[in-house]
């Protein structure tokens, strides 16, 4: 085997992605190295982009919506097999001994990692993984970079909206078509996109910036779930007013600027805003069954892994559609 690899790293915050040459790794216990075929490109990598997450160290390589092959195991790994296919999320591990995972809730384990900000990611050709980061891939997925927006935009609109209180016949708004919101359909969005929407399955589109979304969703009795998906704490807040009944909003884009709600509109109709991230492991190889099951697929855009500053850009431009996704030459 060819003792180097490549891998785009992020050398210090907020400086441009490099393309290096690297060793490839060795696993050590508990882990197993990854033969990387696919990486999306998340809106959430701007965090390992520009340093803003706590004790983040450099350099570092972004990428939490890897598929690929287990191609190394660590020395004590007996579950995994060589050639299994795989991928990691967001969530990249946890310690089994906080509070959190004491009681099975490892999704908000203490000491939780998240792949590409805690270590490196699958922007490059190998990459090494902890068990407990491991989701099983179906083989019927056969379209590695077709799964990988699965990993964290799949799980995240797909473990929201099945904890979510809606049921079948229940009114859910989906804010955002983008990568997120055009796997969750039906819809609100910014444009005029209306036979987008419809062609991914929504009954209807309520186009915001030219109608007030939260009045149409109350013509409509109002929403048990709105999902947000565009990261826009403002937008977000507009749409409150939309909610039904003990309605939710369910947050998922990841935003810093505020989501405010008058007390009043909360209290008459005892309605919520719950922030939901992602899942565990086993979530995402239920999203990758329900995929399986139903045929829905993200629409993306492929970027080789030496393009990854383009592609990169091409998600923050907020055009993409709509996922953009890494793919490894090697695997070609
Ligand atoms: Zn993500
Ligand atoms: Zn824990």
């Amino acid at each position: 085997m060819n003792q180097k690899m490549k891998a785009v790293q992020v050398p210090k915050p907020g400086s441009d992605f490099e393309i290096v040459e690297r060793d490839i790794p060795q696993p050590g216990p508990g882990h197993v190295r990854i033969r990387v075929q696919a990486c999306g490109i998340c809106h959430s990598d701007v965090i390992t982009k520009k340093g803003l997450f706590p004790g983040i160290t450099y350099p570092r390589v972004p990428g939490h919506e890897v598929v690929g092959v287990i191609d190394e195991l660590g020395a004590d790994v007996k579950e995994w097999k060589k050639g299994g296919r795989v991928g990691v999320g967001w969530h990249g591990g946890y310690d089994s001994t906080c509070l959190a995972c004491r009681r099975g809730d490892f999704v908000n384990c203490a000491n939780g990692k998240i792949c590409g900000i805690s270590y490196d990611g699958g922007y490059q050709e190998y990459m090494i993984a902890p068990v407990e980061a491991l989701a099983q891939m179906p083989e019927s997925l056969d379209m590695a970079e077709a799964a990988a927006p699965l990993m964290c935009a799949g799980v995240t609109t797909f473990n929201a909206l099945r904890h979510s209180r809606a049921l079948p016949s229940d009114l859910v708004a989906i804010q955002g078509i983008g990568g997120l919101g055009h796997l969750g359909v039906p819809a609100i969005g910014r444009g005029p996109g209306n036979a987008l929407a419809k062609k991914l399955g929504a009954d209807l589109y309520i186009g915001r910036v030219a109608t007030d979304a939260a009045a149409e969703l109350q013509k409509l009795g109002g929403a048990s779930v709105i999902l947000t998906t565009a990261p826009s704490g403002k937008a977000m807040s507009a749409l409150v007013g939309g909610l039904g009944a003990n309605g939710t909003l369910v947050v998922v884009g990841a935003s810093a600027d505020p989501v405010e709600a008058p007390p009043n509109q909360l209290l008459s109709g005892r309605k919520g805003i719950q922030g939901w991230a992602g899942g565990i492991p086993t979530d995402s190889e239920d999203t990758l069954r329900f995929a399986e099951m139903t045929g829905v697929r993200p629409m993306i855009e492929k970027y080789p892994l030496a393009r990854a500053a383009e592609g990169y850009a091409r998600m923050m431009s907020g055009k993409a559609e709509f996922r953009v996704v890494l793919t490894m030459e090697q695997t070609k």
